[in-house]
């Protein structure tokens, strides 16, 4: 999966039609898809291999989910903020779950967004340079060297042992 995967399934939402499920839901609103593209821009990389799912719901919002190891984080916007729901299979129990709210204009609201990651158990590899961006091998896959760059687009950083 790649970012520009999940953001052409989030841009197919705008399809949906008045009663898309048959239980008169309402069509995905614009608000929604730039919220949840805001959240593709910022997932880590590596939360890509966490079988990522866009799922739209019946009030107009979309919903973000991962899945790893025991783990299942859903993260659901109308553009203004986020509900998020975090939920851990543990032995012998019933599911725990946590749910709550972030809003975006939260004045710390990247450190909070991070947090899902590190309770998910997906790593993130802030750039050095910018710390928009976040590096990776653009070699990923061959053998022996690694060509580090960043994916943000207006940052040139770049290592290379090529
Ligand atoms: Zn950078």
């Amino acid at each position: 999966m790649t970012k520009k995967k999940l953001k052409k399934e989030v841009k197919d939402l705008r399809n949906l039609e008045d009663n898309w499920d048959a239980y008169s839901a309402y069509p995905i609103t614009k608000v929604s898809i730039e919220g949840a593209n805001y959240i593709i821009d910022l997932v880590p990389r590596e939360s890509l291999s966490a079988n990522p799912c866009v799922v739209p719901l019946n009030d107009g919002s979309i919903n973000l989910e991962f899945a790893k190891d025991s783990k299942e984080l859903e993260l659901e916007t109308d553009g203004e903020q986020i509900i998020y729901l975090k939920c851990e299979k543990v032995k012998d129990k019933d599911e725990l779950c946590e749910e709550g709210y972030l809003q975006f204009d939260d004045k710390e609201f990247l450190k909070k967004f991070y947090k899902f990651f590190e309770w998910l158990g997906v790593k993130r590899y802030p750039c050095p340079k910018c710390n928009i961006g976040e590096t990776y091998d653009a070699n990923a896959g061959g053998m022996f060297c690694s060509d580090i760059r960043c994916d943000n687009p207006e940052c040139n950083y770049s290592y290379s042992d090529l």
